[in-house]
């Protein structure tokens, strides 16, 4: 059963520039990126995510080459839109956008399946 948790903390590789989310378990020193397993120091910000709680916490991949999760340049290059065209997709109310960063002026990203199928329902409507 997947649940809804709040409180992963999202990391970001400076080795391979995997994008990935992470339940932080109590006593947990290290965090280990799933693209090179070299040790991810800093968290780049608080997340939401999906997570399977009946299994212990692993790294989930947001991004990475073959990426899951799509920002607007992704978007820009994806679609063939402008930059300020794929900014505005994401800004739409009822486009199924992933917000992390928080505060310190978060990310928007969109989960490709998602966005695909949420794009479709746009064209026809
Ligand atoms: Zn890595």
């Amino acid at each position: 059963m997947d649940t809804r948790v709040r409180g992963v903390l999202i990391f970001e590789c400076n080795y391979c520039k995997t994008f990935f989310s992470m339940v932080m378990v109590q006593g947990q020193k290290n965090v280990y990126c799933p693209g090179c397993s070299q040790i991810v120091k800093n968290s780049i910000g608080d997340g939401v995510t999906t997570y399977n709680i009946q299994k212990t916490p692993e790294p989930i991949v947001i991004s990475n080459q073959d990426k899951l999760y799509l920002n607007a340049t992704d978007i820009h290059k994806l679609l063939g839109i402008s930059k300020s065209t794929a900014y505005e997709l994401l800004r739409q109310k009822d486009c199924p956008t992933l917000n992390v960063g928080g505060e310190k002026g978060g990310r928007k990203l969109v989960k490709k399946d998602e966005f695909l199928i949420w794009l479709e329902t746009k064209k026809h409507g």
